[in-house]
């Protein structure tokens, strides 16, 4: 039977479709049986035993976790820990959960092993402000220009890949070493969107003041783009990933907007999401790839020939959905962007 804190989450429901509404799956698919609310109708039905765990097993296995149910429930159910539940407890066994986690993070593992013998710049930087720098960036060695302002200790994944696979012992190993390392410090800086709500679900509101993406330190600030900048008079957008905060999003914007030479264009449905997941693209290659053409579609009416983003998942996806869609515009790490095109004043 169900735990008691899902249950009375479940019971919250009223069933009035504003996931469904807004679930990149559902907007493909147009099956109710992988949305929030058909989740919640299943496990409903399980608990009343109108439904069998065989019944409950066979769907509910392509969510992209991109958190949206959640951003516009109503009822404020946290569809995604229902989510991690699910996988925790109906999951066909532990040994099928480990594999599928393993597939899942076997993208980032590739990285870590392509790069194993590229040279790792130590930070001796020490510091009470410090950046958490993501599992991306690090397995691909990569030093970012954060990493030369701030302290950089050396964090766990920030969890979202075993939450969402429901392995709820390697989350709570990494969000235990990851509280340790942020527990004395004042600022925590992040530059993926991802990462920082991850790491913001560690903690209450209070604590989660002192997280802040790293365009709250330039946003006051006058920028300028490089004599030679290659961009100088052309249209550039942003991709919001689905993890990325309003407030932070509405900072890019206008950090973007207010740099004089370059012409920033809003994306129509900016938050749409770009379909790769993580690794989603692995075990959901039509879904994935069809999210992409949308997402790639809206990109190219803003004639941009350079696309943003705040996450490295959604830059691999948004360059993945160029390359399918023969469009082949740049896309690169709004971190990257200022660091390599942009004065600060
Ligand atoms: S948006 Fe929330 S309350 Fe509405 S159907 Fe979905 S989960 Fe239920
Ligand atoms: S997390 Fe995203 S993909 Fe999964 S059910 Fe919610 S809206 Fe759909």
């Amino acid at each position: 039977m169900l735990d008691e804190e899902i249950k009375k989450s479940l019971k919250k429901c009223s069933r009035c479709a504003l996931c469904s509404a807004n679930c990149p799956i559902y907007d493909i698919k147009k099956d109710e049986n992988n949305t929030s609310r058909g989740l919640i109708c299943k496990l409903l039905g399980y608990e009343k035993e109108e439904l069998s765990l065989k019944e409950i097993k066979k769907d509910l296995k392509i969510c992209l976790n991109c958190s949206k149910c959640r951003e516009n429930c109503p009822a404020k159910i946290d569809t995604i820990g229902i989510f991690a539940y699910k996988n925790a407890n109906f999951f066909p066994s532990k040994i099928n959960q480990k594999l599928f986690l393993n597939l899942k993070l076997l993208p980032i593992k590739l990285l870590y092993f392509l790069n194993f013998f590229k040279p790792k710049k130590k930070n001796k930087l020490q510091s009470n402000v410090i950046y958490f720098k993501g599992c991306i960036a690090k397995a691909q060695h990569k030093t970012t220009y954060l990493d030369s302002l701030f302290y950089t200790p050396d964090f766990s994944c920030c969890g979202l890949p075993y939450l969402t696979s429901g392995d709820m012992a390697q989350y709570q190993k990494s969000k235990e070493k990851n509280i340790d390392l942020i527990k004395n410090s004042q600022l925590v800086i992040f530059d993926c969107a991802s990462c920082k709500s991850a790491v913001e679900e560690y903690f209450d509101e209070k604590e989660q003041e002192k997280f802040i993406f790293f365009t709250d330190l330039i946003k006051n600030k006058k920028l300028k783009l490089k004599e030679n900048s290659k961009y100088k008079n052309k249209t550039i957008t942003f991709h919001k990933p689905c993890h990325m905060t309003k407030k932070d999003f509405e900072t890019i914007e206008n950090i973007l907007s207010s740099i004089d030479e370059i012409n920033y264009k809003k994306l129509e449905n900016p938050d749409s999401c770009c379909g790769f997941g993580g690794s989603y693209f692995i075990f959901h290659p039509i879904i994935s790839s069809l999210i992409a053409l949308k997402k790639a579609k809206t990109i190219k009416k803003t004639s941009a020939v350079l696309i943003l983003s705040a996450c490295p998942s959604c830059v691999l996806g948004l360059r993945y959905g160029q390359l399918i869609s023969f469009n082949f515009k740049k896309t690169l790490e709004l971190r990257d962007f200022i660091n390599q095109e942009i004065v600060i004043g």
